[in-house]
């Protein structure tokens, strides 16, 4: 007779927020998984609910205590963590009720609140982790963590409080994080941090052993090693640097990009260009030259696509201030950029600042930048058609019912995932399969997105 094992306990999980977040709910899941607990799909299922909450902005807050809200209705049995597990008082005060609040990255105090609330089978024969760890992103891109917190303390931020200052990873655990992703099919690793730049300034870029050679735990060293990854057959994966700032030593990874071992790809979340708002908004590495390091950037390698992001309406802006903003707009040219209007987060210093703009002129400006940067992208977008660039597969579709043929959902290098746009596909033909790399011949291309077939 077989041994009948009593059935695991199985969680629920609700993960909120940034990719970093959903970073650590993939850990928080595998160490769980390999506790022997089971997951569940939906709330009825679940022994215990875990919710990984996001407390950035207020409008994150709200929506994490309406996820708690939910999670409380819906099953009962709910542990909080994550960010505005800081705010554990809050928390309580609406949901009395809650097993157990955790801060953001106490990943054995989450698991332990697990234990204690459910306790694991003992004894479980069987290894549950799949090589490279459980993964809440398609497996064919995997977000790779280089350090948490922030040594910066821009007035609109609350991170530095939350998260404390920057902590790096030993550049030896990043780079074997990395190879068992690849090794366990990841096509695309994206580097997330809160300053990717500032990678390794806390530990002095301390160096250590990879492959028989010393490596910094600094940017330029990291990409460099990260370029040289391979798979099982031998092909590099797409390696995509986010959260970057424009200190100088960002000029040393462009020529990676132009070598093809980096992904011509950078995100710099600028925030502004006006130096009187980037003053007040305190930012790092906030310099007037970047227009002209923009310029050499794309003199060394000219299919560098930069993504951004923009604040618009924050205190003390003034037209002139928001103008200037627009002209630089004109000059840099960015392939992509995400535009937000100012919005105060409790507990940053910016709310004390004098000059806050009235709504309408924010949602007016908001407008005009939209505007701008959208007829910037048309016409980046309109500029790739008829070129030949490979595209990584997402999604295939299935066969048209009328005449058979394929489609896929892809994206350029150009494009991060969630965040750029896509790459529409005609006619893949059958055997493709999310994560697949080929050359595809742009056909057509709107606002945000290409359309195109393969060649
Ligand atoms: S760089 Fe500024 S915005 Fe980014 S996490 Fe640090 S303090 Fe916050």
């Amino acid at each position: 007779m077989a041994t009948k094992f009593p059935d695991a306990p199985k969680i629920g999980m609700v993960s909120l927020g940034c990719p970093k977040n959903l970073v650590d709910s993939e850990r928080i899941l595998t160490k769980l998984r390999s506790d022997g607990y089971q997951m569940s799909a939906d709330y009825a299922g679940a022994d215990v609910v875990l919710v990984n909450t996001c407390g950035f902005l207020d409008s994150a807050k709200e929506e994490s205590l309406e996820a708690i809200g939910e999670a409380m209705a819906e099953n009962g049995r709910v542990i909080v963590t994550g960010c505005m597990g800081d705010e554990a008082e809050l928390i309580r005060a609406k949901f009395p009720q809650v097993l157990a609040v955790t801060g953001a990255h106490q990943y054995e105090q989450v698991v332990n609140a697990v234990h204690d609330a459910s306790p694991p089978i003992p004894n479980a024969f069987v290894d549950l982790v799949p090589e490279g760890g459980l993964k809440l992103t398609p497996r064919h891109y995997s977000y790779l963590k280089i350090s948490e917190g922030c040594n910066h303390r821009c007035s609109f931020c609350i991170i530095p409080s939350i998260r404390g200052d920057l902590v790096s990873r030993r550049i030896d655990a990043v780079l074997r994080e990395a190879e068992k992703l690849v090794s366990a099919g990841t096509k695309e690793l994206l580097v997330i941090s809160q300053d990717t730049s500032a990678y390794g300034v806390d530990t002095r870029h301390e160096p250590r052993q990879w492959k028989g050679r010393e490596v910094r735990a600094h940017m330029t060293d990291m990409a460099r090693e990260l370029g040289q990854l391979r798979d099982a057959d031998g092909k590099a994966p797409w390696v995509r640097l986010h959260y970057v700032y424009p200190y100088p030593h960002v000029d040393q990874v462009i020529p990676l990009m132009a070598q093809g071992l980096l992904t011509p790809y950078l995100d710099i979340p600028f925030q502004h260009a006006s130096p009187s708002v980037l003053k007040a908004m305190k930012r790092p590495a906030n310099e007037a030259k970047v227009l002209d390091r923009i310029h050499k950037w794309r003199a060394i390698c000219p299919d560098i696509t930069i993504r951004s992001s923009f604040v618009v309406g924050f205190p003390g802006e003034t037209e002139a201030d928001f103008q200037y903003l627009l002209d630089w707009l004109d000059e840099a040219q960015l392939d992509r950029v995400g535009a937000f209007r100012f919005e105060p987060v409790e507990g940053a210093a910016a709310n004390a600042l004098p000059g806050a703009v009235p709504e309408a002129v924010k949602e007016e400006r908001y407008q005009r930048i939209m505007e701008k940067t959208a007829a910037i992208s048309a016409a980046k977008l309109a500029a790739k058609v008829g070129r030949v660039l490979p595209v990584i597969v997402d999604e295939v579709g299935e066969p048209d019912e009328e005449d058979g043929s394929i489609g896929a959902t892809a994206r350029s290098q150009a494009d991060a995932p969630e965040i750029d746009g896509n790459v529409f596909l005609r006619d893949v033909g059958e055997g493709r399969k999310a994560g697949d790399i080929f050359d595809v011949l742009i056909e057509d291309a709107d606002e945000h997105d290409l359309y195109g077939v393969p060649v």
